[in-house]
């Protein structure tokens, strides 16, 4: 075996730490959410619009949650609307509110560092004829009252502004922003996603109109989001059909799902007194990168900032080199917000204040949670100086939702499957995949184009990283992996 073959299995071999530092991406559903969502799956199977016993006992269940996300949030439960996700609360108000008021007033108010849950819809309210100003903000991302003062008017009806951001954790003065888009006679929606669990949110103390929520983003469920109404506030059903959430959203509840929201909502008061030891360790993560490599800078402020989140720019090191590398040695951590990330688009939050393409391609987001720790830390400043000194080796890896992308627009990529074909319970190959078993993959190589790209897949992605390590050792440029295999395929 050469010398550089080796070293590409040697790296593969060293022990490896998991560390997640991707927590306003997701987080994983805490064992009480899970234990709650299991229980109500086995013990609650009734429909909750039905009106015999298992119906009933369906809709207890459902108000009890409403109860726990509305006291969480200082709202009231009749301002609680369950729905699949933020981004569907996002687009009802912004639909709704956009039809209800057009063509009296076409005007929308944002920042153009809102999630795309937002930009695109208003990208489609926009071809619709209405119309969108985006405020400027300031290089720590925050919206300036003044600039904002002289944008308000009569024709809008609507100022839509995030709390909290996801890429580099921002936190706005929602509250004078709320009273001045009032005091114009606008309705005001907040984005509240991120903050909800990581910092106090308080409906009635920073009097918006409307405001989103996700589950997923504290330690509940995917797939169940929230969507609050201030009482009187104008809002029309985007979907039709029964007259599940008071006719507000069509559907017949996932009930489990929203158990588990509600049991994720009354450990709020604990990820809160969390924040603070998450803070040191974010802090520590800063205070170490400026320690390790004076190069680096930060794209997060210094304050008005979520304590989990740090997004830091690695001057001459494009982000998705590092990301893979730091995935080779078992950590988390992301270039964006996981709907853009597909895009390979650059952020429009870091563009909105003030970075260019190269410097945005440049930077990392590291978010932490409760689980993460000092050890954790560690580890990552350790394995970033690696990376970045040049002692990691570069094994490109591909995601399941990027090859799905990928496999519509780019023709000369050749997937090669290594998995074995007797194995029991094997999953089913993706249609067109060259197949050759990873024993007799040396006696294959004359079959395997150099000029091309090569994606090596096998079941759950830990020997087509083994392989990929040997292609390249083999003289192979254009090789990559498929991270988690055939099972994160299948599993999308
Ligand atoms: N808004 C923000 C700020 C987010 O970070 C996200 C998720 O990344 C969303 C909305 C969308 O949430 P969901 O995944 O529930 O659609």
């Amino acid at each position: 075996m050469e010398l550089r073959q080796l070293s590409y299995l040697l790296e593969l071999l060293k022990p490896r730490r998991r560390v997640y530092l991707d927590h306003n991406a997701t987080t994983a559903p805490s064992k009480a959410v899970r234990r709650s969502m299991a229980r109500t799956l086995r013990k609650v199977p009734g429909n909750p619009s039905a009106i015999y016993q298992q119906g009933r006992q369906a809709a207890r269940a459902l108000e009890r949650a409403r109860q726990q996300v509305a006291l969480s949030l200082g709202a009231s439960t009749s301002e609680i609307y369950f729905t699949a996700s933020a981004t569907e609360s996002n687009n009802t108000i912004l639909k709704s509110l956009s039809d209800h008021f057009h063509p009296e007033k076409k005007r929308i108010i944002s920042t153009p560092i809102e999630h795309p849950s937002v930009m695109r819809t208003l990208d489609y309210l926009e071809s619709q004829g209405m119309e969108v100003n985006y405020c400027q903000v300031s290089e720590a991302g925050r919206v300036d009252p003044e600039a904002l003062k002289d944008m308000l008017g009569d024709d809008c009806f609507l100022l839509c502004c995030m709390l909290a951001n996801n890429d580099i954790g921002t936190l706005q003065d929602l509250q004078s922003i709320a009273e001045l888009a009032h005091g114009a006679g606008a309705l005001v929606m907040s984005d509240c996603v991120q903050a909800f669990g990581k910092v106090p949110v308080h409906l009635g103390d920073l009097g918006v109109d409307y405001a989103s929520f996700s589950a997923h983003k504290l330690y509940g469920p995917k797939g169940i989001g929230a969507l609050y109404v201030r009482k009187g506030s104008p809002i029309h059903p985007i979907l039709h059909g029964g007259s599940q959430e008071e006719g507000l959203r069509a559907g017949t509840e996932g009930l489990h799902n929203i158990v588990g929201f509600g049991r994720a909502c009354a450990d709020v008061p604990q990820l809160l007194e969390e924040a603070a030891r998450v803070e040191g360790l974010r802090n520590a993560l800063r205070e170490g990168l400026e320690a390790l490599l004076p190069k680096c800078s930060f794209n997060s402020p210094m304050e008005h900032c979520l304590p989990n989140t740090l997004h830091v720019r690695f001057p001459g090191m494009p982000n998705s080199r590092l990301l893979a590398m730091l995935d080779s040695r078992g950590i988390a951590a992301s270039a964006g917000s996981a709907c853009s990330a597909k895009k390979h688009q650059v952020s429009g939050t870091l563009k909105a204040i003030g970075l260019d393409d190269q410097a945005a391609r440049e930077s990392l987001r590291f978010s932490l949670g409760i689980h993460s720790t000092s050890r954790d830390i560690r580890y990552t400043l350790r394995s970033l100086k690696a990376c970045l000194e040049g002692r990691v080796r570069h094994v490109p890896l591909r995601s399941a939702a990027q090859l799905k992308d990928d496999l519509r627009c780019q023709e000369d990529l050749v997937l090669l499957d290594l998995s074995p074909r007797m194995l029991q319970g094997r999953l089913d190959p993706i249609p067109g995949s060259l197949r050759i078993s990873f024993p007799s993959l040396n006696r294959h190589l004359d079959q395997l184009p150099k000029d091309k790209d090569l994606l090596v897949i096998c079941q759950q992605g830990n020997l087509s990283y083994l392989a990929t390590y040997y292609l390249l050792g083999k003289g192979f440029t254009r090789v990559s992996s498929l991270s988690g295999g055939l099972a994160e395929w299948h599993a999308l």
